[in-house]
């Protein structure tokens, strides 16, 4: 099934790539001599797009494959996606697992892949059942992790484009800044509460609950958030926040709050979104939606 889809997307992309290179050498001497364009960037999810433009500000282009409002546990790439990806600089993606796609796409050998999770300690599912070790991904939702990425983004545009080498380290360095202060007001708050759990909707806090010393537990067993929890999970969630003392259930944006509503009414409590901000907000920038999660957390940790 796979052989045949990357069959098909090579007669469907990669012949016509070939023949455009082509074309495109017999009509040189009709080309007009441009300024050197801006960098072309697709990133692959919400994070990333916002990490790459708040360091490459106008000097880069940049774009996102998965569409607003999808959920890119998912996701895969169309045809016109793999188009994009072969015409851009490069596609950064988060790595660890996250893109499954990518390795669909290995005979691509002219698509440059930048994995952002590069020199980050991955975190092992425990929840896998297959003999194969597969990787917690969500080290967006983690200041240590996440500066990281905006590190390891950042040597790339500055390696492609090193012209603008200062430009992009001063972006850079104000945008880890901003992560630093929000850390330290996370360490500072936390050291105040006494609570240290926590029900997330899906299994998107291992590596920030990790770093703080909080232990996460989930509405849902498995860490892809569009699945639904049998009743017995919804029982053994029941007596877990019981046993806890917790009175908040988190969901989230993008999916049915049914479930956590069922717990929260059963335990007397309530149910509040706290985002694993996978999917992009608009109105607000990343790091805004990043505190605003932090304050509903305050409340079951620190009250
Ligand atoms: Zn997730």
């Amino acid at each position: 099934m796979k052989q045949t889809k990357v069959a098909t997307i090579l007669i469907i992309i990669v012949i016509p790539l070939i023949s455009f290179y082509v074309m495109n050498d017999s009509e040189e001497n009709f080309t007009v001599p441009t300024e050197k364009t801006k960098l072309q960037v697709l990133t692959s999810f919400y994070p990333l797009y916002e990490f790459t433009k708040m360091i490459g500000g106008d000097k880069v282009d940049v774009e996102v494959l998965v569409p607003p409002g999808i959920e890119p546990h998912d996701w895969e790439p169309t045809i016109k996606d793999i188009q994009k990806m072969n015409q851009v600089d490069f596609v950064v993606i988060n790595g660890l697992g996250f893109e499954e796609w990518v390795r669909d796409l290995s005979n691509f050998k002219n698509l440059s892949i930048v994995d952002s999770s590069v020199g980050i300690k991955p975190i092992i599912k425990t929840e896998s059942k297959s003999q194969t070790i597969s990787y917690d991904p969500h080290i967006w939702l983690n200041p240590n992790s996440m500066k990281k990425q905006v590190q390891n983004i950042t040597a790339e545009l500055i390696k492609r484009d090193p012209q603008n080498l200062q430009f992009y380290k001063k972006n850079s360095e104000s945008y880890l800044q901003k992560i630093n202060v929000i850390d330290t007001k996370i360490k500072d708050r936390l050291e105040e509460c006494t609570k240290r759990d926590f029900i997330a909707f899906h299994d998107a806090f291992t590596y920030f609950a990790k770093d703080y010393e909080l232990n996460q537990y989930t509405v849902l067993k498995s860490s892809d958030p569009i699945m639904e929890p049998t009743i017995q999970d919804i029982e053994e969630v029941i007596n877990l926040a019981k046993n806890l003392d917790i009175k908040i259930i988190f969901t989230e944006e993008y999916v049915n709050p049914k479930m956590s509503q069922i717990i929260a009414d059963e335990i007397n409590g309530k149910v509040l979104i706290l985002s694993p901000l996978e999917i992009q907000d608009k109105e607000k920038t990343y790091l805004e939606r990043f505190e605003e999660n932090f304050k509903n957390l305050e409340l079951v940790l620190c009250t």
